[in-house]
């Protein structure tokens, strides 16, 4: 197998991570995926993310043999370190500093790191992520000017060349609906809308036609009112 074939996927079994996974399946021959424990209040999403890769085996026969190991990493101590809506029971608000609470700091920085020793372990040189600052709360490391100095970083600390895409980059909740579509056609949505995670508050709840949650975090808002345009 050789390395430019293969990709290592960040995936935490939500919408955004989901449609980067499926982007990866159409561009690579050997796909990976990794999601990370951090004692996140949504931990749902852990096991969402099983579901989601069982179904694209079930329903998605071209990608089915692409669709390689799966990495669980433990991240425990960033939940440690952190006080905030994501890893407390605390009410999501905007601090006074602008960042909403739920923002975890450091958290995609360790995530790439971890990321990228795995794919280096695995031969692997290509990253997919899902960060995005079009709609992004405002957390600083989902910039793209902060993707490509860790890939930079990475690639100079590891020693060898490594890719972070970031196909979600520049689009709003509506384009990645879109992409979702133009990916996997109406098959690929519904997989979306019925199996991913995306609720801040890790409720399963209700099934809408965007998929299910709480429907009033900021994480439910965003994909409810995407879906709707
Ligand atoms: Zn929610």
């Amino acid at each position: 197998m050789s390395a430019a074939s293969s990709a290592l996927v960040l995936f935490s079994g939500g919408q955004d991570s989901t449609t980067c996974l499926a982007w990866a399946l159409k561009r690579f021959e050997r796909v990976e995926t990794l999601a990370f424990d951090y004692g996140q209040r949504h931990r749902i999403e852990l096991e969402a993310r099983l579901a989601v890769r069982r179904e694209i085996v079930a329903r998605f026969p071209a990608w089915a043999p692409r669709l390689g190991d799966d990495h669980l990493i433990d991240l425990g101590v960033l939940g440690a370190i952190s006080e905030t809506s994501l890893t407390r029971e605390v009410a999501f608000a905007v601090e006074r500093d602008g960042l909403p609470n739920s923002f975890v700091p450091g958290r995609n920085l360790a995530f790439l790191v971890f990321a990228g020793a795995l794919a280096w372990r695995r031969g692997i040189a290509d990253l997919v992520g899902g960060m995005c600052e079009t709609d992004y709360s405002g957390y600083p490391d989902c910039r793209d000017a902060t993707m490509r100095a860790m890939e930079q970083a990475l690639s100079l600390g590891l020693g060898r060349s490594l890719r972070l895409h970031t196909p979600l980059m520049w689009l709003d909740k509506a384009e990645t609906w879109q992409l979702a579509e133009r990916l996997g056609g109406d098959a690929l949505v519904d997989l979306i809308a019925a199996e991913t995670h995306t609720c801040y508050l890790g409720e399963r709840g209700l099934r809408h036609d965007w998929g299910h949650g709480c429907g009033i975090c900021p994480a439910c808002t965003l994909r409810a009112r995407g879906h709707a345009a």
